[in-house]
């Protein structure tokens, strides 16, 4: 068997235990075997299928229509998203990066390692490029919008989008991260990244007070950072900002 990452495949040796590590494995291994084009399409296709779930649950919230200079921005954004999709499989394919398959609780501790670690490194990507020449020359293009609607989660600049992905490659250079809490943090941080762009606040104002979302990133939180520019530069949640006094 070809294994390519830290596996725990000698943990247990009965079969209740190890099937699902193995289908992942298998996943992974089945994309080492396919043609270039073939891994290529399914990248892109996977990266079209998020942006079209996001724009339908979007649908529901924004009934607006988006122009053709936003669609070809997104199309870009889709084509940059599967070059780091593709460079993060092909970092794996040579032990550049390392991924865990097996299911334990440490899906849990690294599902909040990647969230916690993903919210800093945006923050501070985010606020230098707020707070530099690059506000104008790169992340400007994210501001047309001063009221977000879903598609702006995907109107980003070449430059933006691949710093992001490439925050996100770095992160998982230094760890060997569980292949399931990848796959959770991939989810969520579509669901933030929707949720900040909605246009809308879906969640009521008692529930926003709880004393767990109450430092989540809201769709209000990142609706005010598009009304007031010089506020909320967080993504999932507002501790950084309330950290350095950024918050509103
Ligand atoms: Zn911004
Ligand atoms: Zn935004």
């Amino acid at each position: 068997m070809n294994i390519r990452y830290v596996s725990t495949l000698h943990c247990c040796h009965r079969n209740v235990y190890i099937y699902p590590a193995v289908n992942m494995e298998h996943l992974l291994n089945y994309l080492l075997h396919l043609p270039l084009w073939a891994v290529w399409s399914i990248f892109l296709s996977e990266n079209i299928m998020i942006t079209f779930a996001v724009l339908l649950i979007g649908k529901y919230f924004y009934k607006g229509e988006y122009t053709a200079g936003e669609w070809g921005i997104c199309a870009v954004t889709n084509v940059l998203n599967t070059v780091v999709t593709y460079a993060g499989f092909w970092m794996w394919k040579h032990h550049i990066i390392h991924i865990t398959t097996d299911i334990s609780w440490k899906i849990i501790p690294d599902f909040l390692s990647l969230f916690m670690a993903m919210d800093l490194l945006m923050f501070v990507f985010h606020i230098t490029i707020h707070k530099t020449f690059l506000y104008k020359a790169v992340h400007r293009l994210h501001h047309g919008s001063v009221d977000p609607k879903p598609i702006d989660l995907f109107v980003l600049h070449p430059i933006e989008a691949i710093g992001f992905g490439g925050l996100w490659l770095l992160l998982l250079v230094v760890y060997p991260f569980n292949m399931y809490a990848i796959l959770m943090y991939l989810t969520i941080n579509v669901v933030f990244g929707l949720a900040g762009h909605l246009g809308v606040e879906p969640l009521p104002a008692k529930m926003r007070s709880l004393p767990m979302i109450k430092y989540l990133g809201t769709s209000t939180f990142h609706h005010n950072h598009h009304q007031d520019i010089q506020y909320n530069f967080g993504f999932y949640t507002s501790i950084w900002d309330r950290l350095f006094r950024t918050y509103k």
